[in-house]
């Protein structure tokens, strides 16, 4: 590891506002003594829940190529975590985190406590996702969405980014935000990343480690399905939905929770009415893991 890009691990909202106006006027000051012209350096945010993967590294290696001045934050967010949920058990690897950040040169890891982020408990004041934030993930986990928004909103607020980075792999995730963005009047541009995968297909996630080896290599079918209905989208929605279920209803430890077709612009389902760009989301339980994963489909 190279020590010189050690990130700063910063837990409080004082001290990570405080470090990034001197890194901001540091960088002002280095380019204005090489005497190079440029708007104010652009503050990146990679929001994520820790545990990284290749998956998150790639969103940090976009977030370098575009902004000036790198923030990963760390924080396993309860407000998005139902009763019964995973929150206990969510894999927490600050350390190795850390020293992968290193790796990629970044700067500063927000990792805050529940404590810090959520200081008089929840917060009672919230985002609310609207219609769409109960349909699919919404449907399966009740205000998840409501969750993951208002920490989002109040990690713009606190980071103050240029730019915040997401990955496709959370497609209704990256709906939402954007959704959240445009009606809320949040001042980010949002980068999308795609999704990052193993050999074999399976979509990188934290939530991975907790599989079994047997686990793994049914969880195989989701992607294995939305490439089949990729490769037939020509022929329309159904059919490339047959397709899909045709891969996944055929592993037996894969529990199919939703396989459904989605139009871009309205991430509501739709069928062989609907012609052009549309996405094709699937989630499923394999043991007591929740795997989601999508693709883009070109129907005629
Ligand atoms: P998480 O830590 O799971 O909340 O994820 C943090 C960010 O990383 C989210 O924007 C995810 O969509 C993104 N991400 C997670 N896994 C992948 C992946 N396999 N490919 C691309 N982006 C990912």
């Amino acid at each position: 590891m190279n020590v010189l890009t050690k990130p700063e691990v910063i837990g409080t909202i004082e001290e990570l506002r405080s470090r990034l106006a001197d890194a901001q006027k540091r960088i002002e000051c280095e380019r204005a003594e090489r005497g190079e012209a440029g708007g104010p350096p652009r503050i990146v945010l990679v929001p994520t829940m820790g545990a990284l993967h290749a998956g998150h590294l790639t969103l940090v290696r976009r977030a370098r190529s575009i902004g000036d001045i790198v923030v990963v934050s760390i924080f396993v967010n309860p407000l998005q975590f139902g009763v019964g949920e995973d929150l206990g058990s969510y894999p927490r690897t600050l350390e190795a985190d850390v020293a992968a950040l290193a790796e990629e040169g970044v700067p500063f890891v927000f990792a805050p406590t529940s404590q810090v982020i959520y200081p008089d408990g929840a917060a009672s004041t919230r985002v609310t996702a609207g219609a769409v934030g109960s349909l699919f993930e919404g449907a399966a986990r009740p205000g998840h969405f409501d969750g993951m928004l208002t920490v989002v909103a109040k990690l713009f607020n606190i980071v103050g980014p240029d730019v915040a980075v997401f990955g496709q792999k959370d497609a209704q995730q990256v709906f939402l935000v954007e959704r959240m963005l445009a009606d809320l009047n949040f001042r980010p541009a949002i980068e999308v990343v795609p999704i990052v995968r193993e050999d074999g297909g399976l979509a990188l996630s934290s939530r991975n480690l907790a599989l079994e080896p047997v686990q793994r290599a049914a969880a195989r079918a989701l992607s294995a399905g939305l490439e089949a209905a990729a490769s037939v989208a020509a022929q329309g929605a159904q059919v490339a939905l047959q397709a899909a279920h045709a891969r996944i209803d055929a592993q037996p430890l894969v529990k199919l929770d939703y396989l459904v077709v989605v139009d871009p612009q309205t991430f509501l389902p739709v069928g062989d009415e609907h012609h052009g760009p549309a996405r094709m989301l699937v989630a499923a339980l394999v043991g007591h893991t929740r795997l989601i994963d999508n693709v883009a489909l070109d129907l005629p």
